[in-house]
């Protein structure tokens, strides 16, 4: 078997109003709008940090363990390129913000070697014979998170990615719906083992390592993967594995050779003049230590003692504005049919109109509601679903959103029947179903089920399935 080293670097756009080190906005404009002379590297012009940007990488620094540096300075790598107006980039060398941290997966532990501050250059955007530039990124901050090269399969480092993302969207330090929004560049190196005949010592494994290979400029976990895989792939053919750069293309699902792997030193790094050290108050890293939102871990270990399925807790994990309702129903619900209205059925409704909660004005009052009503037995599970669909649907149309009421009045929706009702239904299928009845009775669960289902159907589906249970059982046990 080939042994396998895959490392990542992770460039993640920090959620900041403004780039790194002007005022214009990192807000979706019109190309080349969001420019002034600092982005633009007009001579003589002067960098301003943007405080907020190294607030929130000190916060990834923190949820991956790291240790944190206070005091940091700025760099200028230099190299020509048209995305790049300065003919050099700002970004961190010799004192990164944040180093020697961990992010644990499974039981396994990566290692995070560092983290960074840069600026992003321009976008490139290549037509059939020219190319056009959009520097409205130019200058948007960047981290850059780099770990050592603990992982062992695609696999893993797809998990890895999953991992950090859900970390960082947690902890509010970047909008991952923004196009462009993680970026990683993932090198690798296999050393493989062949078996070879040696006359005096026999039969001998011979070790033949291959140069580190770095694909450029991958968008996501899953693409991540594809494109490891494929070097894999490519590399199990050859002989002799160079080191280079290529370029994962997304189409293709090929990666295609760019250039031999250039060393950091040839970037001919100097330091940043116009940024001196900059040096961070232990009263402010405390702070952002201390605000530091709860991890995904550590809220599902939480979450665990209430009782709910670990499908339920992942679903609600998934996005950081479904726990955060879900804690604001525990205060007033039971945790179990909360968990369930917001992972099984909100969930459901917003991914099938591909939304995400926070931009829709659901509100927490509106869902407490919809509990009461499950709560009475005055709707079942059904009911309180098909009314989430329909205020998730009056967002998409750009209506008001109306009151869970509301919503079953204008569905002409009819009180399920009372309890008196169903339970002369309950008594008519017993009757009518001697056998389902005598098979449940010799210990066979599933006839319940059965049961349940005529009970259902004869009653109009206008009953809650849960009190039909309980009468049936009532009547049999
Ligand atoms: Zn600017």
């Amino acid at each position: 078997m080939p042994e396998i080293k895959i490392g990542l670097e992770v460039h993640v756009q920090l959620n900041t109003e403004s780039k790194l080190f002007c005022s214009c906005s990192t807000s979706q404009a019109e190309p080349n709008t969001n420019v002034c002379d600092v982005c633009l590297g007009f001579p003589g012009t002067k960098p301003v940090l943007n405080e907020k940007a190294v607030e929130l990488a000190m916060k990834i620094g923190y949820a991956l363990d790291c240790k944190i540096n206070k005091k940091f300075l700025f760099s200028r790598k230099t190299y020509f390129y048209p995305d790049l107006a300065k003919n050099f980039q700002i970004t961190q060398l010799e004192t990164p913000i944040a180093s020697n941290g961990k992010l644990k997966i499974g039981d396994r532990i990566i290692r995070i070697r560092r983290i960074h501050l840069e600026e992003d250059p321009a976008k490139i955007i290549r037509e059939n014979n020219y190319v056009l530039l959009d520097y409205n990124r130019s200058g948007i901050p960047l981290a850059e998170i780099v770990t050592e090269p603990d992982l062992r399969s695609p696999r893993e480092a797809r998990i890895f990615l999953q991992k950090l993302q859900q970390i960082l969207e947690f902890i509010y330090v970047s909008d991952f719906s923004k196009e462009g929004s993680m970026r990683v560049d993932a090198n690798i190196s296999i050393t493989k083992y062949k078996n070879k005949y040696d006359y005096k010592k026999g039969w001998i494994k011979e070790k033949k390592e291959g140069g580190r290979v770095e694909i450029k400029n991958i968008s996501g976990a899953k693409e991540v993967e594809k494109a490891l895989n494929y070097e894999i792939l490519r590399q199990k053919r050859l002989e002799q594995i160079k080191r280079e750069t290529r370029l994962w293309n997304e189409k293709t699902k090929t990666t295609v050779s760019a250039r031999e792997k250039e060393e950091e030193e040839e970037y001919g790094y100097i330091f940043e003049p116009d940024l001196p050290f900059i040096e961070i108050s232990e009263e402010i890293l405390n702070k952002i230590q201390s605000n530091l939102p709860e991890l995904p871990e550590t809220k599902r270990k939480r979450f665990l003692k209430y009782n709910i399925s670990e499908e339920i807790i992942d679903t609600l994990l998934t996005d950081p504005e479904l726990t955060r309702y879900f804690e604001y129903l525990c205060e007033t619900h039971n945790e179990k049919a909360s968990a369930i209205l917001l992972a099984k059925y909100l969930k459901k409704t917003l991914n099938y109109h591909n939304l995400k909660l926070k931009d829709v004005k659901i509100e927490v009052r509106q869902l407490r509601r919809i509990l009461d009503l499950m709560q009475q037995y005055l709707i079942t599970e059904d009911v309180a679903e098909i009314i989430l669909r329909e205020m998730v649907n009056d967002y998409v149309k750009g209506k008001k959103i109306r009151e869970p009421e509301q919503v079953l009045r204008d569905l002409k929706y009819e009180k399920p029947l009372e309890e008196e009702k169903i339970r002369k239904f309950v008594l008519d299928v017993i009757r009518e179903n001697t056998k389902a009845v005598k098979d449940y009775q010799s210990g066979e669960k599933k006839s319940l089920d059965y049961l349940i289902g005529q009970v259902m159907k004869k009653t109009g589906r206008r009953v809650d399935p849960k009190k039909v249970k309980e009468l049936l059982k009532s009547e049999l046990d």
